[in-house]
């Protein structure tokens, strides 16, 4: 076995946004017997996933599962839906946004991306990366497309390096004002089982999404939610697809079961997760990732450090972004707590790496393992000789004492 376990006793906190730390249950689940995927037990555990994920999505429409990470989702969704040389509409929120238009490049789709077209006085280089999409935005672009030559609109959901969650139902209506017909992509690969997500009533067309950030799974499953006209549109795509093909995938789902070997042991994990997700309540799901990200920007904001995030109407509930001040090196510092307190955090990735980090506050995670989770980011900035205007974990305590959690919690007869 790897040496994974450097510490002497307790755990590790894995606050990173994604992977997020997977629940006991989960990994026990995990550790079942691997079965026959083409033998008789298997059909009820497709099935089971199949349609429970459907509730997650919030969809009628059926879901595509790949044994893959969150990019094999992303190539998922463009591949069948387009055709080489259509023009794609992608907007820059941040590094997952620019990763997938780059993708969408190298498939040979003509992608244009759209940013934030503001001034950001505060921090000039991070400007679009600040803020959600604007629908206002792709609205005139879309209205200027007479001849109807964008096949498709691609968002992020929650932009997983900033810490923004976008405003996918202002996209639909930006679309449907503009009486276009391109379809509606939406990247929620961070934004699923943690934050409010709804693919029908959103109309959205093909929703991308991962198993290792809010199903609280390992990584190594990710999902393609469909619309009828997603799938209309897969009759006609001409861009080449094997592995991602969703014909093959959808008759086989038919009766539970997959074209391919499956993720068995995965898919025992994900069960679990559904279960323990609808158990809780997806509202009550949201609320809890709300108040622990209310809680942590109480903190931040303790500190007197500015959020990744400049529009409090898109703050992340999965994540919250801190910008280090001038001259100190967020990843220096993330090094420091790792080793000193056994605290991993996001780093900045791309344009703003080195001069932020992201806590992550999803995934297996309460109250209290937040708090130590801000106590060892605040040891850690004074370790690197910050001065603080507050204590962020005094902060954060006065916010959970004064907001009950919406789930149920144990109770003492
Ligand atoms: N999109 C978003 C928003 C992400 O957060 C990630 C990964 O963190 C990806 C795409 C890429 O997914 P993966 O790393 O699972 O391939």
């Amino acid at each position: 076995m790897l040496d994974l376990d450097f510490h002497p006793s307790g755990r590790h906190f894995l606050q990173i946004p994604g992977p997020s730390p997977v629940p006991d249950r989960i990994l026990r689940a995990i550790s079942l017997p691997t079965i026959d995927h083409r033998g008789p037990e298997f059909g009820a555990l497709g099935l089971k996933v199949l349609t429970g994920i459907q509730t997650v999505f919030r969809t009628r429409h059926p879901v595509v599962i790949y044994p893959a990470s969150g990019t094999g989702a992303w190539e998922g969704a463009l591949v069948n839906t387009l055709s080489p040389g259509d023009h794609v509409v992608m907007y820059e929120t941040g590094h997952f946004a620019s990763l997938w238009a780059k993708m969408a490049t190298r498939l040979g789709l003509s992608v244009e991306l759209m940013e934030w077209s503001g001034e950001d006085k505060q921090l000039p280089h991070a400007g679009g990366w600040r803020r959600g999409v604007q629908a206002e935005q792709i609205e005139q672009r879309l209205r200027l497309d007479t001849q109807h030559r964008i096949k498709a609109v691609c968002v992020v959901h929650n932009e997983t390096s900033t810490g923004v969650t976008s405003d996918i139902a202002s996209v639909r209506r930006a679309i449907d004002a503009a009486r276009h017909p391109a379809l509606l992509m939406v990247d929620t690969i961070s934004g699923l089982a943690s934050v409010d997500y709804r693919h029908d009533e959103w109309g959205v067309d093909v929703s991308v999404a991962g198993s290792q950030k809010g199903l609280m799974l390992p990584p190594g499953i990710s999902f393609n939610a469909l619309s009828p006209r997603a799938l209309e549109a897969s009759q006609g795509a001409r861009l080449p697809r094997a592995f991602w093909a969703w014909d093959d995938m959808l008759a086989a789902n038919k009766n539970g079961y997959f074209p391919y070997t499956p993720n068995t042991n995965l898919l025992y994990g994900l069960a679990e997760s559904l279960d323990m997700l609808l158990a809780e309540g997806l509202e009550n799901v949201f609320a809890r990732h709300q108040r622990w990200a209310a809680a942590v920007r109480a903190a931040v904001q303790a500190w007197d450090l500015p959020i990744q995030c400049a529009d409090a109407r898109v703050y992340s509930p999965v994540l919250t972004g801190v910008i280090t001040p001038p001259g100190v090196d967020a990843d220096e510092l993330r090094r420091l707590i790792y080793e000193r307190f056994d605290l991993s955090l996001g780093m900045g990735l791309g344009k703003v790496k080195g001069r932020m980090f992201r806590i992550g506050h999803l995934g297996d995670s309460n109250d209290l393992s937040l708090l130590a989770t801000l106590a060892g980011c605040e040891m850690g900035l004074r370790l690197m000789g910050v001065e603080l205007a507050a204590s962020g974990v005094q902060a954060a305590m006065g916010y959970f004492s004064a907001h009950r959690p919406s789930s149920a919690l144990r109770k003492v007869a």
